[in-house]
């Protein structure tokens, strides 16, 4: 299992299982929890949740996924801008350690930057850490601009990722954020790799660029928009899967190495970014 290390010491896979949409239909229930489980037997011991999905039901469930297993799984979870104050970061972890039935969180990111003040949100992370309540800390959705003006505040420089929209068809990322986190070391965590779902996930597999891709390599569209990701080892990939058999294809991801041949072929497809853009988010 390819892994690396992501908060000061602690080693995590490079493909974890995402959690958005999660938790939310009793009828699935059963069947979610199965596939999260069937992902850690592969070695996908990172889960990624938020205290947004399903308001809490994401959470919730993945207490019964993670229950006799916790020390083997790294869990991310993330508080929302508006609960982001001083005070409300404290409550609102422990509200989210309540419902993972845990009593500490690996790595607890800002889900995303509003108009809450960020010293804040920074001085709560380092209350957590000290109190042994989170691991690690950082951010999520933070653009070039976010992340010069986080490293500057004090707590800033123990920012341990940011998670951000990154797949085939959204490089932006690569003009400055990725530049940005690789001269510090900082790990990017890339969500929706697959292209979240719907319109979006249909286009990019259908796609025929990566359609030849994954021909030549006996493999399947989504293994290459994975393999693609995970080109870069210092990026954590979270894609969701809602089924086992969708989780151990995901895993097999990690068995393709792509070659100069299909990245130029990738790239005329799917082109980098030649300027910089706003940040883009789902
Ligand atoms: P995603 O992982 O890019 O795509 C999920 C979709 O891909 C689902 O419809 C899933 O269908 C399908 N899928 C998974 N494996 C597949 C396979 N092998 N073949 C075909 N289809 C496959 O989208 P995402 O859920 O938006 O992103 C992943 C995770 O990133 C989230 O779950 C969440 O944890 C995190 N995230 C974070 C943020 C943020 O702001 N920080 C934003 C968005 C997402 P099935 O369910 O049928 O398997």
């Amino acid at each position: 299992m390819a892994a690396f290390t992501l908060s000061r010491g602690r080693t995590v896979p490079r493909l974890g299982q995402g959690t958005w949409r999660i938790g939310e239909q009793q009828a699935r229930r059963q069947s979610e929890i199965a596939t999260l489980r069937a992902g850690l037997d592969l070695g996908l011991t990172l889960i990624d949740t938020a205290e947004m999905y399903g308001d809490g039901r994401s959470e919730e469930l993945i207490a019964e996924v993670i229950a006799g297993r916790r020390d083997d799984v790294y869990v991310v979870s993330k508080v929302l801008p508006q609960n982001a104050t001083r005070a409300g970061t404290i409550a609102a972890c422990e509200r989210s350690l309540k419902r993972l039935k845990t009593d500490y969180l690996d790595l607890y990111l800002l889900h995303w930057r509003q108009s809450e003040p960020l010293a804040e949100t920074l001085e709560a992370f380092a209350r957590l850490h000290k109190a042994g309540s989170i691991r690690a800390y950082g951010v999520s959705n933070f653009d070039h601009d976010d992340l010069d003006e986080a490293a500057a505040l004090e707590g800033g420089a123990k920012i341990a990722a940011n998670q951000v929209l990154y797949n085939l068809e959204h490089r932006g990322i690569e003009w400055d954020v990725v530049p940005w986190c690789r001269e510090r070391g900082m790990p990017i965590m890339a969500y929706s790799p697959l292209g979240s779902g719907g319109q979006d996930l249909r286009r990019l597999l259908g796609d025929a660029a990566l359609r030849t891709v994954a021909e030549r390599h006996s493999a399947t569209p989504a293994q290459v928009a994975l393999a693609w990701v995970l080109r870069q080892p210092d990026v954590v990939v979270i894609p969701k899967a809602g089924s086992v058999e969708h989780v151990r294809e995901n895993r097999g991801a990690l068995d393709i190495e792509l070659g100069e041949d299909d990245l130029r072929t990738l790239d005329v497809a799917f082109p980098p970014p030649r300027r910089k853009t706003a940040l883009e988010m789902i």
